[in-house]
């Protein structure tokens, strides 16, 4: 919400909690960014503000949704579901899942090798009962380390997502005497049309179709293991648009699982897979590629509705459900901040400017420039402004070939567009947004933004008791074309802002005041997505608590991004040998007479170099720059 100083706040459980305790995001970035001298923890932005009070709270909102649906509808087993790890891998974060969900039997889905090593290490502090789902292609080593964590008495399944998997699966087990717990993920029919659809269906590039599904029971039956499976497992993607989809994907699925039972295997657990969607752009609307029509409450009574009737119609046991909800579940918990350090002038050139007079325009112009030049003053004369345009862009054109040749100056080219931006002007043509440059990286924060056109809430975190009166695009700091965000929710191409305090155009002109930016609802896959163009690293990331203090919150863990010298190793390199071979250029270069002055010169520019590989990669902020 916007509190009484005009900022955003977090109120991780609800408006409606008394006392009402908020948490002020510019008093976070105050806190965070403020040098320690003042008190403040001197990390630079951009910034990652991580809430666990309301990742707990969309955790439980999560259990809650299906424990309601479960009795409600009688149903005659239990929810557990597990967190892809995939989503987002942070440490602390996942450590964060598994004590919230501990209550719950809330276990953790990995995908590959270093996702299932993070997942059994929390998951040993986590509820003996919670599940870890293997998913993802398998080799030998990634199905011992598997059965490794079956044997530290974790809850391990390990999902077949290839038919050949299996025999390794039955090879390693008996290699190393260890009865494993296997489900299958099954290929369905149901597809689902959105942008993540393209992993459903029959055509799907996962799992297991009807005949190897079959194959796979056959071949456990045959070497008397036909009780190790145990659970079935889909995904139809992510972003589910519609409950009807999602029922008759489940429905499927559930018609399998009875006829696993059927064929003797002992079935106990249907996994639902990700899916569960979430509002990104509010309009809660199945035919937007941004958001869903359901909310929790209705996925967790359609998934429990749809397996309920089919195992009742075939007089199956009801089996537990587990789901891999991730974006539904930690998306909500981050902010992104990030400062916006200057913005392009807005358009109001004016002849004066340059210090050209119209007159001495004329005088080096080509006979056709001139005569346009001539139709178009007279145009402006008689308030003909669509002629004007016509005469603009024909003298323009002319000019810049003229230029191209040799035979125009570079002032005289400025002047003929400072002429062509005036009369788009007049006649109301010229683009009134203006660009905003951000100190982000869209490559290493919204990746999905640059790489499949997910939107995500972009909003001014302060000043919002203020009219933003100018329409702006973001652009950043790298050196790409496509590192801008312009299109923005509700199909807008700009997003309304505030005149930066200060002077426009320059490094900090935000700066004194700071304007700062939040990207909301970034919590999933973002940060795992994100690359190292321009070797920008990651954000700082703060945890934040809610607390009883006076600010009603507390930084209870801090961390800056990478260092220059951090992002470079990642490409191979090694800051300490390149620092000593510019430290050996330095000593090289600034010599001569041994003087006092040498030597000077000598420390500033080594401790420079040394200060060079150890800050950030970003722009240094307003605040962080003195220290
Ligand atoms: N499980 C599997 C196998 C997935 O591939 C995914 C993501 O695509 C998920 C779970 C998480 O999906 P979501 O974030 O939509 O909940």
């Amino acid at each position: 919400s916007v509190n009484s100083s005009g900022s955003i706040s977090v109120s991780p459980h609800g408006l409606e909690t008394l006392p009402h305790q908020e948490i002020d995001l510019m008093k976070v970035v105050k806190k965070v960014s403020e040098p320690k001298s003042l008190g403040g923890l001197g990390l630079p932005l951009p910034l990652i503000v991580r809430l666990p009070d309301i990742l707990k709270n969309r955790l439980e909102s999560l259990q809650s949704a299906f424990d309601s649906a479960i009795q409600s509808q009688s149903y005659g087993s239990h929810y557990q579901g597990v967190y892809p790890v995939k989503c987002n891998q942070d440490r602390y974060m996942v450590e964060d899942i598994v004590e919230f969900g501990t209550p719950y039997r809330f276990g953790l889905e990995a995908g590959s090798k270093p996702e299932l090593l993070l997942a059994m290490t929390c998951l040993c502090k986590g509820n003996p009962e919670a599940l870890l789902i293997c998913n993802g292609y398998k080799d030998a080593e990634y199905i011992s380390l598997a059965l490794a964590a079956r044997k530290l008495a974790l809850n391990t399944v390990i999902v077949l997502e290839q038919e050949e998997e299996l025999d390794l699966v039955i090879e390693m087990s008996k290699k190393l005497a260890v009865r494993p717990v296997i489900g299958m993920r099954a290929k369905l029919r149901t597809k689902h049309a959105g942008h993540f659809g393209a992993t459903s269906g029959e055509k799907g590039k996962f799992g297991l179709n009807t005949m190897q599904i079959l194959r796979v029971a056959k071949k456990l039956e045959q070497t008397g293991m036909l009780d190790c499976l145990q659970l079935l497992h889909f995904h139809i993607g992510s972003q589910i648009p519609t409950t009807s989809l999602l029922a008759d994907g489940v429905g499927e699925a559930t018609q399998i699982y009875c006829e696993l039972v059927r064929l003797g295997a002992d079935m106990r657990v249907i996994d639902v897979g990700g899916g569960l969607g979430i509002d990104y752009d509010g309009s809660q609307s199945p035919d937007s590629d941004n958001s869903v029509g359901y909310g929790l409450e209705e996925y967790a009574s359609a998934v429990v509705q749809s397996i309920q009737n089919a195992c009742d119609r075939k007089f199956v046991k009801h089996p537990v459900i587990c789901s891999e909800s991730g974006r539904a579940l930690v998306s909500h918990h981050s902010v992104l901040i990030f400062e916006a350090v200057s913005a392009s002038a807005p358009v109001a050139p004016t002849m004066d400017s340059l210090g050209l007079g119209l007159d001495y325009l004329a005088d080096g112009l080509t006979d056709e420039s001139l005569s346009d030049y001539r139709n178009l003053t007279a145009a402006a004369a008689r308030g003909d402004f669509e002629t004007c345009l016509v005469y603009a862009d024909q003298l323009k054109q002319r000019c810049v070939d003229q230029f191209k040749e040799g035979s125009l100056s570079l002032e005289y080219l400025a002047s003929i567009d400072n002429i062509s931006e005036l009369v788009s002007k007049a006649i109301g043509t010229s683009d009134p947004v203006r660009t905003y440059h951000v100190n982000l990286s869209v490559f290493t924060s919204v990746p999905d933004f640059w790489g499949i056109g997910q939107q995500f809430p972009i909003v001014p975190i302060q000043r919002l008791d203020e009219k933003p009166v100018v329409k702006g695009v973001l652009s950043d700091l790298t050196c790409d074309s496509d590192g801008k965000v312009d299109r923005f929710i509700g199909g807008e191409t700009s997003l309304p802002l505030h005149e930066l305090v200060g002077e426009a155009g320059i490094l900090g002109s935000g700066g004194g005041a700071g304007y700062y930016l939040g990207m909301f609802l970034g919590g999933a896959y973002q940060e795992a997505l994100g690359g190292l163009h321009n070797l920008f690293g990651g954000p700082s990331v703060v945890r934040v608590s809610q607390s009883d203090g006076p600010h009603s919150f507390a930084v209870t863990r801090a961390a800056p991004g990478l260092s220059c010298g951090e992002v470079l190793r990642v490409m191979q390199h090694e800051p300490e040998m390149m620092f000593e071979t510019l430290k050996h250029r330095v000593e090289e270069c600034v010599h001569g007479v041994d003087s006092d002055d040498d030597e000077l010169a000598r420390d500033t520019l080594v401790s420079g170099l040394a200060r060079s590989f150890h800050n950030m990669p970003y722009l240094a902020n307003t605040a962080t720059a003195a220290s």
